[in-house]
């Protein structure tokens, strides 16, 4: 028996599925839905019960967890006809984990106070790797003596986990955390072609770069995926996009200019219309490469 409190975990996609493993490793006992069945499987496997809606799970566990894909998904989930809502009791608290609008996080933890429970939103950063290894960094927003509560849940899944005020202000983070990866990516991609159009190896462009100023994680890893055009998602384009089209959105409510976001926002655009929705977003490279009709990939003499 454990006196720990029992988890309920909705979404076990790329980002979900290794941060409920380590939920479970870290002793709690655990309950899952997902649409897909399969994508339940490997969490039954260690020991997590399955439950057949999200409205059903709710009244299994203490605390809720979602890793879903967009706004729409979380709405559904916890307001739909099966949702969240239709099963929860007062106290519980449901802690949204996905990357959504911070609008609607605000409305949805409006909502779940009518309804008798506290909702954080508690997006992540740190990318597959991150939630394999449990070092994710957590932005949350929403009541503090909440965040306190789930904490310990939190830990089992990150290293860096920030409070940052409010309903809402965990989404902001996080929409501040994506516009900066998508321009420095955006600037990375630039630097390598010119490199590789110049006659300069782009491979030592970078190992030049990171050790000055310009040094940064995104040239690290997606420079490296960038020179050896690896695009095996890691973070699907399309949800980038979704990402940037979020602070968009926030920067026209909010009234804040977001210029560079809105051109890297047109270039996952055409990433799209290119059939690389699925690939990872460091598929960007390979616009550039066509607009200065160069490739990374090949040697000096064949550039
Ligand atoms: P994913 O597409 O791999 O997984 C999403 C999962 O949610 C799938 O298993 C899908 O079946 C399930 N799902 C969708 N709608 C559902 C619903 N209504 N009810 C139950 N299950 C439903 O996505 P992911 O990469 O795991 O990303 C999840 C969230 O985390 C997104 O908001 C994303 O922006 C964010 N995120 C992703 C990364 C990354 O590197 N992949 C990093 C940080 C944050």
């Amino acid at each position: 028996m454990t006196d720990k409190p029992t988890i309920g975990f909705i979404g076990l996609g790329i980002m979900g599925r290794p941060m409920a493993h380590n939920i479970v490793r870290a002793g709690f006992p655990l309950v899952v839905y997902d649409l897909l069945p399969h994508s339940m499987q490997a969490l039954i496997a260690a020991g997590a019960q399955a439950a057949p809606s999200p409205q059903r799970l709710a009244a299994q566990v203490d605390i809720i967890v979602l890793c879903l894909p967009d706004s729409p998904d979380v709405q559904a989930a916890m307001t739909g006809p099966q949702g969240l809502f239709a099963g929860v009791r007062t106290g519980q608290i449901i802690v949204d984990m996905s990357t959504i609008s911070p609008m609607v996080a605000r409305e949805l933890a409006a909502e779940a106070a009518r309804v008798g429970v506290t909702m954080l939103d508690a997006p992540v950063s740190g990318g597959e790797a991150g939630a394999i290894e449990g070092t994710l960094s957590i932005m949350v927003g929403g009541e503090l003596a909440a965040f306190e509560q789930v904490l310990p849940v939190l830990q089992a899944m990150g290293k860096r986990i920030l409070h940052m005020g409010a309903a809402g202000a965990g989404q902001v983070t996080k929409a501040c955390n994506q516009l900066v990866i998508a321009v420095t990516m955006q600037g990375v991609a630039e630097a390598l072609v010119l490199a590789a159009k110049a006659g300069v190896e782009p491979a030592q462009v970078r190992q030049a770069l990171l050790g000055g100023a310009a040094a940064s994680r995104v040239l690290e890893l997606h420079g490296e995926r960038f020179l050896e055009h690896n695009f095996k998602p890691g973070f699907r384009t399309r949800l980038h996009y979704k990402d940037l089209n979020i602070a968009l959105d926030a920067g026209r409510t909010y009234g804040t200019p977001l210029p560079a976001t809105a051109l890297v926002h047109q270039f996952f655009n055409a990433l799209m219309a290119h059939g690389l929705a699925d690939q990872d977003h460091s598929a960007l490279i390979t616009l550039l490469e066509e607009l200065a009709q160069t490739s990374l990939t090949a040697t000096v003499e064949a550039r």
